[in-house]
């Protein structure tokens, strides 16, 4: 597993990571760019850079390790006696996370899928620490950051970090198998504005960024899937606005010509994650529709608990 460690002078501790799942692409270039231009002269404290977290992943493309099936962010806290993927997740928890005061962990839809350029917040039960995480998405700037809660990701990279008492974001940067300048510029902004902000890489230059739109991940309407197998033909875009009972888009029968499914958005908010490959199976997920969140009712989703 490639790791970059910088320090210089006081300061605090900052893990960033990407290659958690290795088909997913904007936050390896980011990071990769960024150990490229390192200065050590001008860190105040210690970065800690792992571009390519779980590397039989990242060197194969794809999503999980070719070695175990390990789905890295569903192993934490791991351990190092249960194969290699949950051997990544035990050395990070137990020698790399307990030196942190923060972490930023890099993610982008996978290759049938694309989400709107996004920080990714997950709830915690400590209210301080959840205050933490909520101010550094809004420091990094994504015009929208997706919420989830913490219970609903237990053995995410997040939460294990928040267990630690660690302040930790992560984020969904676009995906599709590929990158954008426009995604790549999001993260590449964002994480400029965050290690200013953390003061661990003061920055000449910072582009302003508005405030961020948060948006509800845990609403269970908000999945829109595949009535038929078929050709998926969107009507909407990532980012817009949509209703409940607007029509999302079509399901064309491959094998007969003329006989289209119509599909249908169940509830309204914007459409958040979308679907890039047009060939689809009945059940595949077509569209995420998340409605928006006030800040104040992000803050008071610290501390909600485990409803099952
Ligand atoms: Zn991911």
């Amino acid at each position: 597993v490639p790791i970059v460690v910088a320090r210089n002078g006081e300061g605090p501790t900052v893990l960033l990571s990407s290659g958690n799942h290795g088909n997913e692409y904007e936050g390896q270039i980011i990071l990769r760019n960024l150990i490229s231009t390192l200065d050590a002269k001008k860190i105040r404290g210690r970065l800690i850079v792992l571009p390519g977290l779980n590397a039989p992943a990242v060197r194969a493309g794809r999503r999980v390790s070719p070695l175990d099936g390990g789905n890295l962010n569903r192993l934490f806290p791991g351990s190092t006696n249960n194969g290699p993927t949950s051997a990544i997740a035990g050395f990070v928890t137990q020698h790399l996370l307990p030196l942190c005061e923060f972490g930023l962990d890099f993610h982008s839809g996978d290759p049938s899928s694309c989400y709107l350029p996004c920080a990714f917040l997950t709830t915690c039960s400590d209210s301080s620490l959840h205050e933490q995480n909520v101010a550094a998405a809004e420091v990094f700037g994504a015009d929208h950051t997706y919420v989830v809660e913490g219970w609903s990701a237990k053995p995410s990279f997040d939460a294990n970090a928040h267990r630690l008492g660690v302040s930790f974001i992560s984020t969904e940067l676009g995906g599709g198998g590929g990158t954008t300048p426009e995604t790549l510029s999001v993260g590449k902004r964002g994480l400029d504005r965050v290690l200013d902000w953390l003061g661990v890489m003061p920055a000449s230059h910072l582009v302003p960024c508005a405030s961020t739109t948060f948006l509800d991940g845990m609403h269970p309407e908000s999945c829109v899937t595949a009535p038929a197998d078929g050709i998926f033909e969107p009507c909407v875009a990532l980012g817009e606005q949509v209703v409940d009972g607007q029509i999302a888009g079509y399901i064309h029968i491959a094998w007969e010509p003329g006989l289209t499914r119509e599909v249908l958005f169940q509830s309204s908010g914007i459409v958040a994650v979308m679907r890039r490959t047009a060939s689809v199976k009945a059940g595949n997920y077509l569209f995420t529709v998340t409605p928006e969140l006030d800040r104040k009712a992000v803050l008071r989703m610290s501390g909600r608990i485990d409803p099952t």
